[in-house]
C-alpha cells in the first residue's frame, strides 16, 4: 500500500501505519479530552495533563489493534500461512496475507484470536482497574485508572463487535470457515458475505430509527461483505 509507513517490524512482517492515522490520532486524542468521566479526561483541570493522557490513551489504544493483529498473524504463520505485512488503522487494521490458510478450522482459530485477545487485554484492564483503583477518590488522584478502564472498555467492544459474523468482521472468517467444512471455499464465501450483508441490511433498517451511526456501520459491513466475495471469486476465476 503506498499510502503508509512503516514503523516495525514484529515476527518478521513489516507494521505499517496509514496516512489516515496521522489525522485519526488526534482526532481520538480530543475526542478522549472532551469525553466526561468515565469515557474520557474532560473532568480534568490542568490542559497539559488532559490532553497528554488523552494522547497516550489514543497511542495505547492503537498498540492494543496491533497486538490484536500480530495474534492474528502468529496463528497464520503457525499454521503454515504467510503475511506480508500489517497496516494499522486506529482502530483496525489489515493484515495482507501472502498464503491463506487451507484448513477451514486452522482459518477459524486464526480468526478468533484476534477478537479473543482483544476481549483478553479488555478484561485484564477492568479486572486491574476494579481490584486497585482507590475507592472514592478524585479525578485527578487517579486519572491512570481511568484510562485503564477506557482501554479496557473499548477493547471488550473491539473485540466482541469483531465477532459479528459478517465480512469484513473476523466473525465472518469464522462463519466462512464453518461454511468451508461442507462446501467449497468460493460457495462457502458466498455464503457467509449473503449472511453478511442480510445482518447490515437489518442493521441499518434498525438504525434509521435508532442511530445514524449504526446505518454507517451497516454500510461498511455491506461494502465489506461484497469486497470480500468479489476478491474470493477474482482469484478463483469465477467473476
Ligand atoms: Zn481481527
Amino acid at each position: 500500500m503506498g499510502n503508509s509507513l512503516q514503523i516495525a517490524r514484529v515476527l518478521g512482517i513489516p507494521i505499517k501505519i496509514h496516512i489516515s492515522f496521522l489525522l485519526v490520532l488526534p482526532f481520538f486524542a480530543w475526542i478522549f479530552a472532551i469525553q466526561p468521566e468515565p469515557f474520557g479526561f474532560a473532568g480534568i483541570e490542568s490542559g497539559l495533563l488532559k490532553y497528554s493522557l488523552s494522547l497516550l490513551t489514543a497511542i495505547l489504544l492503537f498498540i492494543s489493534v496491533l497486538i490484536h493483529e500480530l495474534a492474528h498473524s502468529y496463528f497464520a504463520l503457525r499454521y503454515g500461512g504467510s503475511i506480508n505485512e500489517i497496516t494499522l488503522y486506529l482502530i483496525g487494521g489489515v493484515s495482507a496475507m501472502g498464503k491463506e490458510l487451507s484448513d477451514p478450522s486452522s482459518e477459524a482459530k486464526m480468526a478468533f484470536v484476534g477478537p479473543l485477545s482483544s476481549i483478553v487485554i479488555g478484561i485484564l484492564l477492568l479486572l486491574f482497574n476494579s481490584l486497585f483503583s482507590p475507592a472514592a477518590s478524585s479525578l485527578e488522584e487517579s486519572p491512570l485508572f481511568l484510562m485503564t478502564f477506557i482501554l479496557g472498555y473499548i477493547n471488550i467492544l473491539l473485540g466482541l463487535f469483531n465477532l459479528i459474523p459478517a465480512f469484513p468482521m473476523d466473525g465472518g472468517r469464522i462463519l466462512r470457515a464453518f461454511f468451508a467444512q461442507r462446501m467449497g471455499f468460493v460457495e462457502a464465501t458466498e455464503k457467509a458475505a449473503s449472511i453478511g450483508k442480510i445482518f447490515a441490511f437489518v442493521m441499518g433498517i434498525i438504525g434509521l430509527f435508532i442511530s445514524f451511526w449504526l446505518i454507517l456501520i451497516a454500510f461498511f459491513i455491506y461494502m465489506g461483505a461484497s469486497g470480500e466475495e468479489q476478491q474470493v471469486k477474482s482469484r478463483y476465476g469465477k467473476l
